[in-house]
């Protein structure tokens, strides 16, 4: 592979962290997207969630509020008066219940059809289909189309353009402390030592300006270790950089290598959860796919107390098993 091709292909990789998860069509949700697109702030966390934390206060691309259609009824009158049906809120239907009670053709209530102030209706709907009664096919309205497909983003997985740009820079200056890094990419056609050497220190000197690889917090954030090696937050393994590529693009590099690496992920220091905006600089770090999905949404502690649970248990019953 060529110096450029295979740099190109690790930009991609850094790229995407800027990006939010996949999401399905009937989900109201975009499908992987850059961060800093419209958030969708459900009704009850609207007061702990309508600013952003860091820097700019203000959602680059705005926000809507989603309410349940019982509370926009019943409490119209005590709503934030901030809060206006079509501008920055759309009542959001979830269930069969809520469709039948409410039913927006006895408003006059339009679906949806537009992120940005005027949403150009005042409701969307993804009532799943249900079996058990007639006339129960799934209710889907409002950014269905190909081209406008889910009204925006989860609010949690938001982060401004600045703050997209910081954990790309430091994430980048992660994998060079990979442990091998350097070989990796020699291996998989580099061309030699100086251009992986310059390719590093600028990226170590776009940290410094924005005041990031401060290493006591890599170190204490389980990002990298004492050595200065990047980790895997869960099970703190040194990371193999080989995990970077994928098989298809392993089978091509020159030398050959494990196909059974592990493959390395973005990995969330603390889980994102609604109520926090966790897509910061070092909350972020590489972690193996597999130690990913075993922490999931738990987080790492609570997942190492289950680990524990698990061994504890199993040596108990070994015991009590060989002595039968
Ligand atoms: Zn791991």
């Amino acid at each position: 592979m060529s110096s450029n091709k295979l740099l190109k292909l690790l930009e991609r990789k850094f790229y995407k962290t800027g990006q939010t998860r996949g999401a399905d069509d009937d989900e109201i949700y975009q499908n992987r997207v850059n961060r800093n697109n419209t958030v969708l702030i459900p009704f009850n966390t609207y007061n702990e969630l309508k600013t952003y934390p860091y820097g700019n206060p203000n959602y680059e691309n705005g926000f809507i509020v989603l309410i349940p259609p019982e509370e926009y009824f019943t409490k119209k009158d005590d709503i934030d008066k901030s809060l206006i049906l079509g501008k920055n809120m759309l009542i959001f239907y979830e269930t069969r219940e809520q469709w039948n009670a409410y039913n927006p053709a006895n408003y006059g209530f339009r679906f949806a059809t537009s992120r940005n102030n005027p949403l150009g209706g005042e409701f969307v709907a993804r009532v799943p289909a249900t079996t058990s009664i007639q006339d129960s096919s799934k209710i889907s309205l409002g950014f269905t189309d190909k081209t406008l497909k889910g009204a925006g983003i989860r609010v949690y997985e938001y982060a401004s353009t600045d703050i997209i740009k910081r954990c790309k820079l430091q994430l980048e200056a992660i994998f060079w402390m990979c442990k091998n890094a350097d070989a990796t990419l020699l291996d998989f056609g580099m061309s030699n030592d100086d251009e992986i050497a310059t390719r590093k220190q600028k990226i170590f000197e776009e940290c410094k300006k924005y005041n990031l690889l401060n290493f006591d917090k890599l170190i204490k954030q389980r990002i990298i270790n004492s050595n200065r090696h990047a980790i895997c937050p869960l099970c703190l393994e040194e990371l193999d950089a080989h995990g970077f590529f994928d098989k298809v693009q392993q089978a091509h590099g020159r030398e050959v290598v494990d196909l059974t690496v592990t493959q390395l992920n973005l990995f969330h220091i603390r889980e994102l959860r609604v109520g926090e905006f966790n897509h910061a600089p070092y909350n972020l770090g590489w972690g193996h796919h597999h130690c990913n999905i075993v922490v999931k949404d738990s987080g790492i502690y609570e997942t190492l107390d289950w680990m524990r649970n698990v061994i504890e248990r199993n040596d108990i019953y070994d015991k009590l098993s060989s002595n039968c």
